[in-house]
């Protein structure tokens, strides 16, 4: 045998078993982003390497390590996209949607990051997105955080997750604060680790969001960002903690909580559980006031929220939610000698017209009669038909009922009633 060929790490294929509750979730999705008026935007995967570069950071994981990136065949520097928002607001600005008075997007399609595999990370993952643009009010914000939540409560997941947000401010605020920190930080080098000390002139605010447990204790000290931001984010921010406790929704201010992307500012956020280690954010979202600017359109606000699929799924399969099992096969024909063959396809064909929705499985393999009905009851398949030269005979089939194991023959007419009355009721 030759030496076979696996994936590449951090790389998975899904079956039917996830893909249920992937289709499950993407109804939901659908269902809940209509009813705030977005509409579906399809991005390409690849974009030019600039884009990210000039987006992101230099100085942040993505940038630094994570990208996937090549020359195709004529020399242009591409990358497989390590997020959405980038290429979503490229898109809008090549094809003047705002003009049009398109505000609202969302997508859902695989990201690609070079990351250390494990548990909720992965090198291929998928993320719905979602970007509001135009809008500089914290109204949008909270109703991102209503749609959020709504999301949960429709998926039976609110009680898992806990909101945490924070507000960064605006660039120069951030600048003054910067210098604090860092003084701070170098008090303290000594309890960095050393991917931390590379940051510490670099991207200082990676450190706030380190998950060393002893880091994270020496930052209870640190200075707050909260104590540099201007008075107008302030009570915005403020503002928006109020709607969010008058809407009833629990959240938890957390003010080392920025994000990993420089692009941000004002309201960040994220949605966490504390079921799955450290890989606890289901949920990252912020407001970007510059980047539509910074990739070359007129100034417009934006604020957008990712929701890490391979995480959430994790999450659901944690509570054992969705337990209902769907049937793989409805009904399972199985012809008996080769020349009955024909009749069994004609009979599915004629199932297929008459009911579309059914999954009609025709049984073409080798396999004995009995393993026959076993992979019919494991696909949990309500009724096998059977079709042998005694049935073509007598002009009738013999059912199989797979649950109640009870036998009868029925001719075609009364076979599609039977049909009908198992499925359609
Ligand atoms: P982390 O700190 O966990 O690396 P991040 O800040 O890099 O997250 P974002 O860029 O904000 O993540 O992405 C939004 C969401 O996408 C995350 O909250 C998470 O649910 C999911 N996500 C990000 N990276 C991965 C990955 N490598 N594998 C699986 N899901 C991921
Ligand atoms: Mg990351």
């Amino acid at each position: 045998m030759n030496k076979k060929i696996n994936s590449i790490r951090g790389m998975h294929d899904y079956f039917s078993e996830d893909l249920d509750i992937w289709h499950k979730l993407e109804k939901v999705f659908k269902q809940v982003l209509n009813s705030y008026s977005y509409e579906e935007i399809r991005l390409p995967i690849l974009e030019r390497t600039e884009i990210f570069q000039r987006a992101i950071g230099d100085v942040t994981d993505i940038i630094e390590k994570e990208m996937y990136s090549f020359h195709d065949k004529k020399g242009n520097n591409l990358t497989l996209r390590p997020e959405g928002t980038v290429g979503c607001v490229r898109a809008i600005i090549q094809n003047n949607l705002l003009c049009k008075k398109k505000l609202k997007f969302w997508y859902l399609g695989p990201m690609f990051r070079y990351e250390r595999p494990q548990k909720g990370r992965y090198r291929q993952f998928y993320q719905l997105g979602a970007e509001v643009f135009g809008l500089n009010t914290t109204d949008i914000d909270l109703e991102i955080i209503l749609l959020t939540n709504r999301l949960w409560k429709i998926l039976g997941i609110n009680f898992h997750l806990i909101l945490e947000v924070n507000s960064i401010g605006s660039q120069l605020d951030r600048i003054k604060y910067q210098k604090e920190l860092v003084l701070f930080l170098e008090k303290n080098k000594s309890f960095l680790d050393e991917e931390s000390k590379q940051r510490l002139y670099s991207n200082p605010f990676r450190i706030l969001d380190s998950k060393n447990l002893n880091i994270q204790h020496i930052l209870n000290k640190a200075p707050l960002l909260s104590n540099y931001i201007n008075k107008k984010s302030l009570n915005q921010f403020n503002n928006l903690c109020h709607m969010i406790n008058l809407y009833g929704i629990k959240y938890k201010y957390n003010p080392n909580l920025i994000r990993g992307l420089d692009y941000y500012n004002d309201t960040v956020f994220e949605w966490k559980t504390d079921r799955l280690g450290s890989q606890n954010t289901i949920c990252a979202g912020g407001r970007y006031n510059s980047l539509v600017e910074e990739l070359g359109g007129i100034k417009t606000s934006a604020i957008g929220f990712a929701i890490g699929i391979e995480r959430l799924i994790l999450l659901i399969k944690s509570l054992n939610i969705f337990s209902i099992k769907i049937a793989r096969i409805n009904i399972y024909i199985i012809f008996i000698g080769e020349e009955n063959k024909i009749h069994a396809i004609n009979l599915s064909e004629e199932i297929r017209d008459r009911y579309p929705e059914l999954k009609t499985f025709v049984s073409f393999s080798n396999l004995s009669l009995s393993k026959k009905i076993k992979h019919a009851v494991e696909s949990l398949s309500r009724i096998a038909i059977l079709i042998g030269a005694n049935e073509i005979k007598k002009k009738c089939y013999l059912i199989k009922e797979l649950e109640t194991k009870k036998e009868f023959y029925l001719f075609k007419s009364e076979l599609m009633l039977k049909i009908n009355n198992i499925f359609r009721r």
